[in-house]
């Protein structure tokens, strides 16, 4: 097993990470920002390394100074969390080139799964299902552009290969505004990714977002952990999440599962990943792979039994995966709910004192947070604070679980989406299942 191994993140997942080291006997390093000293993990962590000031760019995103700070510490290998560098194959590549382990895959499938053309490529040859699209990059030919649009049919979407967070894509309803969405969207990639290609695809009206996580070692073992949805969302980010997916068809996810499974074997992927898709009428259509752990990954542990972060620990240390795909048995349902420092009806963030933290409790319920009384949420950084994850025998029961949850959750001292997740998991269309991504921001009235 690994002798010592630094996490490079903050917040819940640093804790979550240093949770999953401590029951397996591993050393920790927690680095910092400056204001970050009072972050829970970096207080239980055995060593501390303040890494820079509170700008992502100076700290958390700091390549030489997380090795240095592994230098200085002897650590072994580094857990980049989610976020900030965790889909950097440029760092996976630096830390691997430092005589360093990055717990994750090799830098490689980081780099091809990072390109979206080139991931879509790579599935598409392994099987899996993708959006009908352009097969590759728009190239400058106005007249075969608009010839693809028109055999896809409209409306579809420009998006940008190197494009993630839900940023640089568009929309295009009709042939007239075609052109000019590809330049823009163009610029657009280029000013924020500093790669302008782009791809283009069929837009799907009223899609579900369907993911499945995906573990594998380093000697050809594969398996997958089942699905789950995620199509609450708001601006393209994930706000509650639930496993199984509810209500899909169980021939295509059956074929689908093993696509991944096949996949992770083709491009040789090693440690845990995610494939996204959406699902419209029964048919799943791969947008996405995220090659590190997911903020949703305990709805998959609750119903697997499976410690996803400790499996990543194990096979980044040479082990073999400790089960086979038969020994993996799906129990149950579970919800997670994504408890934001911002205010319920405006979304403004909300950093502060937290003055009062009573998190709920009792069986089937599961905190993840590195909330305390007294604590000060930077304003710098991510405003998820808490996830609140409920578990039950079937779906009614775990979602029973979390309004119950839910209404013990007490934060004082700062704002938080408490309320709308109780209005979510009150929402009639929602407790039934299956709502599409534009659900939330319809209720919402965007
Ligand atoms: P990112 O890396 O920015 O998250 P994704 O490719 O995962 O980009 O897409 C983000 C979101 O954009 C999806 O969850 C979905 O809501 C929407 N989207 C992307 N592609 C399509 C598509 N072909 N049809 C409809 N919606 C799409």
């Amino acid at each position: 097993m690994l002798d010592k191994v630094l996490i490079a993140n903050r917040g819940e997942i640093g804790l979550r990470i240093l949770r999953a080291c401590r029951e397996l006997g591993i050393k920790t390093v927690a680095v910092h920002s400056k204001v970050d000293a009072d972050l829970k993990h970096v207080r239980l962590a055995d060593e501390t390394v303040c890494i820079g000031p509170n700008p992502p760019n100076e700290s958390y995103l700091n390549i030489p100074a997380i090795i240095s700070a592994m230098e200085v510490t002897d650590s072994v290998a580094v857990h980049p969390g989610y976020g900030f560098l965790a889909e950097n194959a440029d760092f996976a590549e630096q830390v691997e080139r430092s005589g360093f382990i990055f717990i994750g895959p090799k830098a490689d499938v980081i780099r091809l799964m990072g390109d979206k053309v080139s991931a879509i490529e790579a599935m598409r040859k392994a099987g899996v299902p993708t959006v009908p699209g352009s097969n590759g990059a728009l190239g400058d030919d106005s007249k075969k552009n608009t010839a693809i649009a028109n055999e896809i049919g409209f409306p579809v979407i420009i998006k940008a290969a190197a494009g993630g967070g839900g940023r640089g894509m568009r929309v295009v309803h009709t042939e007239a505004s075609l052109l000019n969405a590809i330049s823009v969207t163009r610029a657009e990639a280029k000013a924020a990714f500093g790669d302008d290609t782009v791809y283009m695809e069929k837009f799907l009206e009223t899609p579900r977002h369907v993911e499945i996580q995906i573990l594998a070692d380093n000697h050809g073992n594969v398996i997958h952990l089942g699905d789950r949805d995620c199509s609450l969302q708001r601006r393209h980010q994930k706000v509650l999440e639930e496993a199984p997916a509810p209500d899909v068809d169980a021939t295509a996810r059956q074929q689908t599962l093993a696509a991944c499974v096949q996949a992770c074997k083709d491009i040789g992927y090693s440690g845990a990943g995610t494939f996204e898709f959406l699902y419209e009428n029964g048919s799943y259509y791969f947008i996405e792979m995220n090659t590190r752990v997911q903020v949703e990954h305990p709805v998959t542990e609750m119903i697997t039994g499976v410690d996803i972060v400790k499996e990543q620990l194990r096979i980044a240390s040479g082990e073999q995966l400790s089960f086979k795909q038969d020994d993996i048995i799906f129990r149950g349902h579970a919800f997670e709910c994504r408890i934001n420092a911002e205010d319920s009806k405006t979304f403004m963030p909300s950093p502060g004192k937290v003055t009062t933290f009573h998190p709920p409790g009792g069986n089937g319920v599961r905190v993840d947070s590195h909330l305390y009384c007294g604590y000060s949420i930077p304003p710098n950084y991510d405003s998820l604070i808490a996830k609140i994850i409920t578990y039950g025998k079937d779906r009614d029961s775990a979602l029973a679980r979390m309004r119950t949850a839910l209404d013990e959750l007490y934060i004082l001292g700062i704002k938080t989406n408490t309320d709308l997740q109780r209005s979510l998991v009150t929402d009639a269309a929602f407790q039934k299942g299956g709502v599409n991504i534009h659900y939330l921001e319809k209720k919402l009235g965007l």
